[in-house]
């Protein structure tokens, strides 16, 4: 058996768990630069706000309902994530985090134990250490858990836990068959549609489909996620997620840039966030590209892309030589004159520290050790702490983020203070 464990509306349960005056009170969280409508709680949801919408279409219901709008602070989601997932790993000794608010955890062997029980267990201390409210989902296959997870969050006479292996046949299929293909995990939003032509139009249906007809038409995913509704499992748990086979930090400027120094400050701090990436999974490069590019959207101005792939003189994760390498490849595509909307940074191959052939360079146990401190003070103290000197902004080139809440967790200055 699986457990799936998801936080409810993440991003705005993490601003809740700091104020605690956002109880009950209608919340969205937007994507960078502010655009877009990226969670809502469920307040917000019933109210109307639609998932994805650009924030300007929802101005009047924001206002009208007194919702309570942030910019996504994303220092506080990873670190509350985390935090979320460790308590989590306590209740199995295999989980395998899906996204950054759910997990999946193997219950095997746990037939002695009451699992609602066990749900609910799991529920109050994830609630009780983290401050974040979860459900909890479980079945045979990790696509039932994922169902259950569903239920367990839109039914409150679950009460948080859905567990439908315990669950007599009959109310397992009427809850099926109250559950439209298009909510089911693996079923995209042009398969469902695809899938009403045959009749098949629930889960149940799905469930009981012939399974060749299935393969055929929609290949072989289709067919696994029926048979997962069946309980017959095709969806392993992975030990461990897959790494990252590349690595891309890009992202839009909150206004145009049209000076070379101030692309070079947003590039070399997207180095390190690539660097810091490549650290993470012991990894190293050897050559990247950088890209830039003005607004592709807008015929009144003059358009400009380019990219470059630059060669690094070694195999390495030191920030300041895979900085020194993207700041070269810059200055040979820059072109004034423009007014750029995005740069961004690729390390296409990544090759794992242990494969590396014997490094060149005396310095590099000093460079390591740099960054391994570099890593150590950021991560205590907040990203950018510790950073390049080039990186650090001369003009506007920073995301917008107009209602930034605090990095509550990771910065000192930003703890809650109590009076009592
Ligand atoms: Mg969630």
């Amino acid at each position: 058996l699986l457990a799936l464990v998801d936080v409810n509306n993440f991003y705005c349960s993490c601003e809740r768990v700091f104020d605690p005056r956002l109880q009950g009170v209608p919340v969205v969280v937007l994507s960078n630069n502010d655009g877009c409508v990226i969670a809502r709680s469920n307040e917000a949801k019933a109210a109307g706000v639609a998932m994805a919408v650009p924030v300007f279409k929802v101005r009047e219901l924001i206002h009208s309902h007194g919702m309570k709008v942030f910019s996504s602070n994303y220092a506080l989601y990873g670190d509350m994530s985390r935090r979320a997932m460790s308590v989590i790993a306590q209740f199995s000794p295999n989980t395998e985090q899906y996204s950054i608010d759910e997990c999946f955890a193997d219950l095997e062997g746990m037939s002695h134990v009451d699992l609602r029980q066990y749900g609910q267990e799991i529920r109050a201390r994830v609630l009780q250490w983290t401050g974040l409210p979860v459900c909890v989902g479980i079945g045979s296959t990790k696509t039932l858990a994922k169902l259950a997870n569903l239920f367990a969050k839109k039914r409150p006479e679950f009460s948080g836990v859905c567990h439908l292996a315990s669950m007599p046949q009959v109310r397992l299929d009427a809850l099926m068959d109250d559950t439209p293909t298009g909510a089911i995990w693996g079923i995209g939003q042009k398969t469902a549609p695809k899938l009403k032509e045959l009749g098949i139009n629930n889960a149940r249906q799905l469930r009981d489909a012939p399974a060749s007809q299935l393969c055929e038409r929609f290949g072989v995913v289709v067919e696994r996620t029926s048979r997962e509704l069946g309980g017959v499992s095709c969806f392993d748990l992975e030990d461990q997620p897959q790494p990252r086979k590349q690595i891309v930090v890009s992202r839009s400027f909150g206004e145009r840039l049209t000076k070379l120094e101030d692309l070079l400050a947003a590039l070399m701090n997207h180095i390190e966030r690539a660097a810091e990436k490549l650290r993470a999974q012991d990894c190293l490069a050897d050559h990247l590209q950088v890209f830039v590019h003005t607004s592709l959207f807008n015929p009144n101005e003059p358009r400009y892309a380019n990219s470059i792939n630059v060669r690094v003189p070694t195999l390495t994760n030191d920030c300041r030589v895979l900085a020194d390498a993207a700041c070269a490849g810059l200055r040979s595509i820059f072109r004034p004159g423009f007014r750029y909307t995005k740069i961004g940074v690729m390390l296409p191959e990544l090759v794992p520290q242990g494969m590396a052939q014997g490094q060149l360079f005396e310095d590099s146990e000093q460079g390591a050790s740099l960054m391994r401190t570099v890593d150590a003070i950021n991560l205590r103290m907040g990203r950018g702490s510790v950073s390049l000197a080039g990186a650090m902004a001369k003009t506007g080139w920073k995301m917008k983020q107009g209602n930034l809440s605090p990095r509550y967790t990771t910065r000192w200055v930003d703890l809650v203070s109590v009076r009592a």
